[in-house]
């Protein structure tokens, strides 16, 4: 049952999706609403997506924009993350030979721990599994990639970028035109803003390291729907395998809601750090929506400074 809580979140992240969009440009949008659960048949797992061909399962819904489900009270994340990185072996879990024509042994499920577990065993819950591969292995691994529509409008993919021995690393949304056009992420208006806020907490762009859930620009810059997020998210996490970084950024919902796995809106969750294996994550808001309305740069401005100052105590 829907409380007058949940239904008022979603008027806030309705709002907020609505101001990003005409942030983007949009001005209309001819939606017809599937039934939900046609939504959830078209969304293929991250299971579903082997390492070198990921299927692309065409969306069944006739809606230019993802579906949200309603927030739900609980700020809990989902626990079927690790399951999302296909590739790589547990480091709590003894390492398998793989024999790549089979493809890779089934990933462990996570797992919320108790505070009774937590007392008598310490942390058990799963940290970010360790990949042998490199930030190059996985850019050949996405190669000319066709596996999902948005190729067939893009001029240059937009692969993760930056200091790949970062502490602090960024995950955007998909790229805009101006990405497009030079194949490095956040270098138009909302780029440069990004700059301000990196420079902000006493670092510069090469310092740190850039991506997004998406590789390629949705036509009219629109958000990437379910099952393109889904196909090109696993070489995110991949990288971030290899990255290692001690904090993600998630900028805007897109990239929180694909990276935590959460359906809780960036109003309910930003400034609170989350974890990714064992990695915090600060959400806030996309400097798009920033540019849209200025006013909610105090808030970003919060957010960083707890990155900051958990960044100066990991030296
Ligand atoms: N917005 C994003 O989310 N990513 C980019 O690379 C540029 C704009």
């Amino acid at each position: 049952m829907r409380t007058v809580k949940d239904i008022t979140e979603l008027f806030s992240e309705i709002r907020e999706q609505v101001l990003y969009l005409q942030d983007l440009g949009v001005s209309e949008l001819a939606v017809a609403l599937p039934e939900p659960s046609n939504v959830h048949a078209a969304t293929p797992t991250a299971a579903t997506i082997p390492q070198t061909e990921a299927k692309y399962v065409p969306p069944d819904i006739s809606l230019n924009i993802p579906i949200r489900e309603v927030a739900p009270s609980s700020t809990k994340t989902s626990g079927s993350r690790l399951s999302a990185l296909p590739s790589l072996s547990n480091r709590r879990v003894p390492r398998k030979t793989v024999n790549i024509e089979q493809g890779e042994p089934e990933m462990p499920k996570a797992r919320t721990q108790t505070a009774a577990e937590e007392s008598l065993f310490g942390d058990t819950r799963p940290t970010l599994p360790e990949g042998a591969e490199t930030i190059e292995d996985i850019r050949a691994d996405v190669g000319n990639c066709t596996r999902c529509p948005l190729y067939q409008g893009r001029t240059k993919i937009v692969h993760t970028t930056g200091n790949f021995n970062a502490d602090l690393m960024f995950v955007g949304e998909a790229p805009g035109a101006d990405e497009d056009a030079s194949g490095e992420p956040f270098v138009g208006r909302a780029g440069q803003l990004l700059n301000k806020i990196i420079e902000a907490i006493g670092l510069k762009r090469e310092d740190v390291c850039i991506g997004n859930i998406n590789r390629c620009r949705p036509p009219g810059n629109r958000q990437p729907t379910l099952p393109e997020a889904e196909t090109c998210k696993p070489f995110l996490l991949r990288e971030i395998a290899v990255i290692r970084p001690k904090v993600i950024v998630v900028l805007g919902n897109t990239a929180m809601h694909n990276l935590l796995e959460t359906k809780v809106g960036i109003t309910k969750l930003r400034g609170q750090f989350q974890d990714y294996f064992g990695v915090k994550v600060m959400p806030t808001f996309h400097p798009a929506y920033l540019l849209r309305d200025p006013s909610k740069k105090r808030e970003v401005w919060e957010d960083m400074k707890k990155v900051r100052d958990y960044l100066s105590t990991m030296k």
